[in-house]
């Protein structure tokens, strides 16, 4: 099988902890990698609350020159795209892949300028917000939350001028429809579940999810026991791909466990185990679709949207 995953912290953690992504006793490391014909994965540095301003930025400058001197040293690495043209190229000759991204906009540290800076840093897709406030807008988890603030809506102009995926996953619900109006062509939820199957801030509504569907996105499927309910076991997270497939999600549902940053139920112990989510849904959905929810959406987006 081919798993394409749109959401991990495991580049920040290694950061953190001083580790390796070959070997590293987290939910990803290489050494679990080996047994899928194809792994793709969008690894995201993770500003936390505490750091805003240039502290932010300079946080974020560190741990992506980190991941990426491991993605050259260490044993086994994926590739690192900047485009689509670079996984189609990596998918051809049978390379992993790699995308680097940015979860909390607050790495810009309030200056529209460093956009182009982590651009050119290599980034393609970035959360505007983590759960609470920052210089962009509110967080889904922030009391009373507001929308996007008026640099929020700049940024999201210029992200889309740059083609830098937009991604509302941790953003406020009246930021969600923000940046609905602010931007013309799609954007994505990487790592967030259905809030029909289970009421949490962190998920998605019907209405938000259409609007993905709608504008040609993708909603990765989160891990999260909180968020996917009933423990986070594989039938609670088929129920949210089932209700994403009624929505009319069949091109737009892909995987964003959220390894690394989440605690994972008994069943999938990390990146290895995840062949039994891609058992279970060819099960209940057919091969067809579990390929596309764990590649295919996945691939064909980025492949279009990243010039
Ligand atoms: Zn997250």
């Amino acid at each position: 099988m081919k798993y394409f995953d749109l959401h991990c912290d495991t580049a920040t953690e290694c950061y953190q902890k001083g580790l390796g992504l070959s070997s590293n006793g987290l939910s990803v490391s290489l050494e679990q990698t080996g047994k899928y014909d194809r792994w793709a994965q969008v690894f995201a540095v993770w500003i936390s609350g505490k750091l805003r301003g240039e502290a932010a930025f300079h946080y974020f400058q560190a741990v992506a020159a980190d991941f990426k001197q491991k993605l050259l040293t260490d044993t086994g690495g994926p590739v690192l795209c900047r485009n689509g043209n670079d996984l189609k190229q990596a998918d051809a000759a049978g390379k992993n892949m790699a995308l680097l991204s940015i979860e909390g906009g607050a790495a810009l540290g309030g200056e529209l300028s460093h956009l182009g800076d982590v651009w050119k840093a290599g980034v393609r897709l970035m959360t505007l917000t983590w759960n609470g406030p920052n210089e962009l807008g509110n967080g889904c988890m922030t009391p009373g939350a507001d929308g996007l603030s008026r640099f929020g809506k700049e940024v999201v102009r210029e992200m889309g001028e740059l083609g830098m995926v937009v991604d509302v996953s941790h953003l406020s619900e009246k930021g969600f429809w923000d940046v609905a109006h602010t931007l013309q062509g799609p954007f994505v939820a990487t790592h967030s579940d259905s809030k029909a199957i289970e009421n949490h801030p962190r998920n998605l509504t019907d209405d938000q999810f259409r609007e993905i569907v709608r504008r040609g996105g993708l909603v990765g499927l989160n891990l999260f026991a909180p968020f996917a309910g009933s423990g986070g076991t594989i039938p609670s997270l088929l129920k949210h791909a089932e209700h994403f497939l009624h929505l009319g999600g069949e091109k737009t549902v892909a995987i964003g466990a959220d390894f690394d940053g989440c605690t994972l139920s008994a069943e999938i112990r990390g990146i290895g185990d995840m062949g039994l989510l891609y058992n279970a849904m060819c099960g209940r959905f057919g091969k067809e679709i579990a390929d596309d929810i764990f590649y295919n959406n996945a691939f064909r987006f980025f492949t279009k949207h990243l010039n």
